[in-house]
This record gives structure tokens, C-alpha cells and sequence, in this order.
């Protein structure tokens, strides 16, 4: 059974833990139904892992890096396996988009460009093997050779969101491998299924059994065993502020590393003299893609004062058509939102900042008539008259809402741009290249976009500044983060350093 045929079994079967290089059952013996946002209807059952699957397979993964030959095998060798693995993943690029589409509720079409940005992660690392093998360093002594070698970090655990399920962890799994690290993998408990269709696309490539290991299950149960048993090396984690936190606090106790990739309030800045259906359509995008289940969406619009109400007009009444449906609506914009309690979690929001003096221009209900009210949908909606001390332009939704802030001057667009404990990604749109450069200078954002918004690539780090994070996902710092650096120094003439010696002056009687 090829891994098309063995994923395309596997929709509707129990798989949870991923141990050794197979599956095994879960401990507690529970069972997690998923089911699709888009319409409630029924998608997989899946093993609902505890602590004690989790510390199986830490365990696994500990034995694989301490006893197996993964760390030791040559980094040329890893690349190739992830090449392969990229080659397996666009055979089965059709499964793995149906099984991401069905457990998040986004279009399908979307579905399959992460896909394509999932392939393309997995060849940029398998293209980067080899090429950096260390440095030697002069160090002035004769006969001493000092080399800077890097070596891998040891049992990683890897912890994902569920907005971009298998993007998030290809960032993750594959710098961690090529690196020669083992891993857990720990996904949503509300998005599995491309996960566990992506140890079988691993072990078809060549991973040996124990280095890729994987635990479903909840982030309090699974999740917490990552961050805190002491044989995990390193845990890296995408997801929310409070999580992040929580991890960082219980990896401290055992100084693991700790890498975060958190949340965005991510300004949209337009000047005046920007290229206006370029920068409408672009904010449109940049807010509502996915419907606003983006870490980095550009959830706060500040415009110059002298074309708001034109700009605003013209965004409000586009987003009113933007139009919601499933992942094989044909006519759909945009999907539903993860879960009705996100969605009313969403909603609680724009009703805070209406309450706070936010003008509604769209958007700002629940759909209760069919089809939508079958889904977890939520409207776009644009808050205008906004300012930055509100709670709904500080706070992370994580849903299509848009807030709208104004200024004057280049400082004061600045100024309320940086206003954020975040630091994600920005963008600013104007027609003056100076005052482009200027601006995407003084952003204290991770990514800065001049005149288009969300495109990125897999050679460019990615990561937040303040409480967007720590640490940077994808290019070389991507790989670094998996990687330990050691010095080793060796002298090719070895003999006494007479350090002890008695001096003739000093000597005792
Ligand atoms: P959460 O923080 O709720 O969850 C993320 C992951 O952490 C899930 O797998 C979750 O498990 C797990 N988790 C929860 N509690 C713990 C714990 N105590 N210990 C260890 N793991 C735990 O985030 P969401 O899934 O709700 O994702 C949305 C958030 O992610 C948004 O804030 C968004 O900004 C951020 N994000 C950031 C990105 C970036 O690149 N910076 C990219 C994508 C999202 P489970 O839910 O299964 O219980």
C-alpha cells in the first residue's frame, strides 16, 4: 500500500499516537470526533492521546537521538530525505488538501496553495543541506585547530495552532530534521488529520522509526508534557499569547529552549498618495484571508485623514460581498471560523468595541439563516473611529475584523503602528519610495510589506518582535534554531603546559 492509498484509508479511521515508527493506541483509550466547521459534518475519529502517550513518545524520539544513527547520518543524506518528502507530499497534494480543508473549514482551493507552500518549505531546507558545514577560526596559536561545528539540539518538541495545521509544523519539522534533531509533534486537538497523514508521508521518505513521532490529544494534557519533561531538548511553539506564556513558564524549570511564534496586531498603513485600488484591495485581503485566522492579518488599518472616508466607504461596501461558503463552495470567498466558540469569542470582541465608541460600518452578526447558520461563519466587519487605547484595536480576535485608525502626519502613522505589544508584520502603502523605505524602517514588526501585503517565502526568516515572540521561523535563523553550536579545538602538537610547575623561586621545601 503505497501513501496514497494508506492516506486515503485513513479518513474516518482511529490514529492519535505516533510511536517508533507506528501507530499505536492511545493509553486512555478516548476518542476525539472531527468534524468540519464549515457544516458539522463528520470528518475523522481520532485517538485522543494523554500525558502518558506523550511520554511514550518522547521516549521514542530520546532513544532514536541517543542510540540511533539520525543525529550522526550526514546532513546531505537528511536533505534528500526531505526532498523526497517534498516529492511525496505534491503526489499526494489532492489528500492532504482534502483532509486540511475538511478539518479547518477553508476552501479548498486554499487548501492546496498551503500545500504547495508546505512542498516548497520541505526543498528550500532539503536544498540548503551541505552548505554550511561550520567555520575554522584563526586562533594565533600554532599547532591549534579551532573548528564551529553545529550540532543538533536533541528531542524537539513541536507544538502547532489550527489555522495553517500542516504549513505551521513543515516550518518546524522540516529544520528540525534536517538539523538531525528527533521530534514529537503535537498538533490542535481540533486539526490531526495532516499531521497524521504526514508520519506516513515521512517514514515513506526514509525517516527512520523513532525520529518522527507524533501525539494528538489536548494542549493541557499532551501539549504540557512537551514544555515540561526534561528529556525534551527544545519546544517550539506557533499559537496564542496566554499559551505562549504558559510554555515558556514551564520550560524554564528544565532550561529548555524555547521558541514562539505567537500572535499580531498587525498595522495597515496607507498614505494618500498611494495606488488606491491597489491598497483597497489589498486591505481586503490582508484582513479578511481566511477569515482573519491569520497570525499576521492586517487587522488595523491606519489611514491618512484626507482619504478616509472615500477609502472607507469603498472597503465597507466590498466587504459586504465578499461571499462565505464551504471548502468545495465553488462561489466561496472565504471560509468559517474554526469553532462557534471562537466565533463567539469574535463576536464578543467587536461588541467590546462597539461599547468602547467604535462606529460598525459592516459585518458585527451571527448568520442564523441556512446555509451559513449551519457553519461557524462570521460576517467581515470594519470598526471605524477607532484609536489605539481601545481594547478591540490592541487585543488579537484572531477573526474577520477590521479596525480603522486615521493620522496626519508620517510620524504619527508610525507612532500608531509601533502602538502594539505586538510586533508580527506591517505594511505601508505609498507612491513616495523614500518615505517607503523610511517608514518600513521604523516599524517594529518581524515582516514589513511596502505596497502589497502576506506574500512570503521560505528562504526569508519569519517572526515576531515584542510579544509576537521569540526566535524566527524559516531561512537559515529557521534552521539555526535547531541547531547547537559547538567549538572544537584540537592541538596537533600536544605537550605540557608546565602551569604547575614548581618555580625554581616559589619552590616548597
Ligand atoms: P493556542 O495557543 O490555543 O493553541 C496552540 C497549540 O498549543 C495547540 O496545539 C494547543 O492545543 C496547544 N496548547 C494549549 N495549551 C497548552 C499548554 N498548556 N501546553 C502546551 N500546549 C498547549 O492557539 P490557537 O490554536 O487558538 O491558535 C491561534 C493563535 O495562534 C492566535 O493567537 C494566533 O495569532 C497564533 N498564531 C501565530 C502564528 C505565528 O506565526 N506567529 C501562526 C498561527 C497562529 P489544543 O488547542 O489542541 O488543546
Amino acid at each position: 500500500m503505497n501513501s496514497v492509498q494508506l492516506a486515503e484509508s485513513r479518513v474516518g479511521l482511529v490514529r492519535g499516537a505516533y510511536v517508533d515508527g507506528g501507530w499505536a493506541q492511545s493509553v486512555g483509550g478516548n476518542i476525539r470526533v472531527i468534524t468540519c466547521p464549515a457544516d458539522g459534518t463528520h470528518v475523522a475519529d481520532i485517538a485522543e492521546c494523554i500525558a502518558a502517550d506523550a511520554e511514550a513518545a518522547v521516549d521514542s524520539a530520546r532513544r532514536a537521538f541517543d542510540d540511533g544513527g539520525w543525529p550522526a547520518s550526514s546532513e546531505k543524506e537528511r536533505g534528500r530525505i526531505l526532498l523526497r518528502t517534498a516529492d511525496l507530499l505534491e503526489r499526494d497534494k489532492a489528500v492532504y488538501a482534502k483532509a486540511e480543508a475538511l478539518d479547518t473549514g477553508k476552501r479548498y482551493i486554499e487548501a492546496e496553495y498551503d500545500i504547495d507552500d508546505v512542498v516548497a518549505c520541505f526543498r528550500y531546507y532539503g536544498g540548503v543541506a551541505g552548505t554550511d558545514a561550520g567555520r575554522v577560526i584563526d586562533t594565533g596559536v600554532p599547532g591549534a585547530i579551532s573548528r564551529i561545528v553545529h550540532v543538533p539540539v536533541g528531542v524537539c518538541g513541536l507544538i502547532t495552532p489550527w489555522n495553517y495545521p500542516l504549513l505551521q509544523a513543515s516550518w518546524k519539522v522540516a529544520p528540525a530534521l534536517l538539523a538531525g534533531n528527533t521530534f514529537v509533534l503535537k498538533p490542535s486537538e481540533l486539526t490531526p488529520s495532516t499531521s497524521i497523514l504526514l508520519m506516513d508521508t515521512l517514514r515513506e521518505a526514509g525517516v527512520p522509526a523513532g525520529v518522527a513521532n507524533l501525539a494528538t490529544g489536548s494542549g493541557p494534557e499532551v501539549g504540557a508534557v512537551l514544555s515540561s519533561d526534561p528529556r525534551v531538548d527544545l519546544v517550539s511553539f506557533t499559537g496564542g499569547l496566554a499559551t505562549g506564556k504558559r510554555i515558556m513558564e514551564t520550560a524554564a524549570s528544565t532550561v529548555k529552549r524555547v521558541a514562539l511564534e505567537l500572535g499580531g496586531k498587525n498595522p495597515n498603513i496607507v498614505f494618500a498618495d498611494s495606488d488606491r485600488e491597489a491598497a483597497i484591495d489589498n486591505a481586503l485581503t490582508a484582513v479578511f484571508l481566511h477569515s482573519g485566522q491569520v497570525c499576521s492579518a492586517g487587522t488595523r488599518l491606519i489611514v491618512e485623514e484626507s482619504i478616509h472616508d472615500e477609502f472607507v466607504t469603498e472597503l465597507a461596501r466590498r466587504a459586504q460581498k465578499i461571499r462565505l461558503g464551504g471548502p468545495f463552495d465553488d462561489r466561496a470567498q472565504t471560509g468559517p471560523l474554526i469553532s462557534s466558540a471562537h466565533r463567539s469569542k469574535v463576536h464578543a470582541y467587536v461588541q467590546a468595541g462597539i461599547a468602547e465608541g467604535a462606529r460598525l460600518l459592516c459585518g458585527g452578526f451571527i448568520p442564523d439563516a441556512a446555509p451559513l447558520a449551519e457553519g461557524s461563519y462570521y460576517p467581515p466587519t470594519i470598526l471605524d473611529g477607532c484609536h489605539s487605547a481601545m481594547g478591540v484595536v490592541q487585543e488579537e480576535s484572531f477573526g474577520p475584523v477590521l479596525t480603522v485608525e486615521t493620522f496626519t502626519t508620517e510620524q504619527e502613522a508610525i507612532r500608531l503602528a509601533n502602538d502594539t505589544i505586538y510586533g508580527l508584520a506591517g505594511a505601508v502603502w505609498t507612491g513616495d519610495a523614500s518615505r517607503a523605505q523610511r517608514v518600513a524602517q521604523a516599524l517594529r514588526h518581524g515582516t514589513v510589506w511596502i505596497n502589497d501585503y502576506h506574500p512570503y517565502v521560505p528562504q526569508a526568516e519569519w517572526g515576531g518582535f515584542g510579544q509576537s515572540g521569540n526566535g524566527r521561523e524559516l531561512g537559515l535563523q529557521g534552521l539555526a534554531e535547531y541547531r547547537e553550536t559547538k567549538h572544537i579545538w584540537q592541538n596537533i602538537n600536544p605537550g605540557p603546559s608546565h602551569w604547575f610547575e614548581p618555580s625554581a623561586a616559589g619552590e616548597q621545601p
